[in-house]
């Protein structure tokens, strides 16, 4: 296909990439949070959105059938980045990634006795490599969403996720242990199509710089 795909996906990241799409003159023809369409065309001649799953957004951009995408820097990290650059961070959809347990579990204990600890999560990956880096020892129960359930019904010791106002950890009862990394949506570009379609990207990648306050 001619032209230039974004990759994104519904929910907080187009919520919040809306503004910077305006500013970079790309609004979306049709509002793709109502729309059934998953490609839809802009105002920026030859730019359309791909509406994708937030944790596959890193695997269209690396296959190049997007040029460019948006995520959070928990699915790149979660994905491992292979193929991918990350030129600007857009400053958006920020929280932070973190070990959560039930209010009462002592989990600086566990880990000082290393006990092994059992951990819900959909970032398999990055949890996995948190823990060894730590040394504790850890089996991983990989869910696909509402993490925090897994503690209270005695699913995980802990789980793994982002939190931003801490609302909902706090309404299960659930608190912040220890935090993995600070995250926030980045405008990713694949590898290939940079070297050999720059003077089409690069206008592009260099608006979304200046639209998240570069
Ligand atoms: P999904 O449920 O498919 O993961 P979400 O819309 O919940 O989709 O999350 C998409 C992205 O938004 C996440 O990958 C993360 O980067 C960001 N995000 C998720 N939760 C929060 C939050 N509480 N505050 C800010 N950003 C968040
Ligand atoms: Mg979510």
């Amino acid at each position: 296909m001619d032209g230039i795909g974004i990759a994104l996906s519904k929910g907080r990241i187009l919520e919040e990439t809306a503004p910077l799409l305006a500013r970079v003159g790309a609004r979306p023809r049709e509002n793709p949070e109502t729309s059934r369409k998953l490609i839809i065309g802009t105002a920026r001649r030859g730019v359309r959105l791909i509406v994708v799953r937030a944790a596959d957004v890193p695997t269209y951009v690396q296959h190049g059938a997007a040029q460019l995408g948006i995520a959070g820097r928990d699915v790149l990290v979660e994905h491992g980045g292979a193929g991918l650059y990350q030129p600007v961070d857009l400053r958006i959809a920020a929280c932070r990634m973190v070990v959560a347990a039930r209010r009462g579990f002592d989990y600086a204990a566990a880990v000082r006795q290393g006990a092994r600890l059992r951990i819900a999560t959909k970032y398999v990956q990055t949890t996995r490599e948190h823990f060894a880096a730590k040394g504790v020892h850890v089996d991983l129960i990989r869910l696909y969403g509402s993490m925090e359930l897994a503690p209270l019904v005695g699913l995980a010791d802990a789980i793994v996720d982002l939190v931003s106002s801490g609302r909902t950890l706090r309404a299960n009862d659930l608190v912040p242990v220890e935090e993995i990394m600070p995250v926030s949506a980045r405008l990713i570009v694949n590898q290939a199509a940079l070297k050999t379609r720059r003077a089409e990207l690069q206008p592009l990648i260099d608006a979304f710089a200046k639209a998240a306050g570069k």
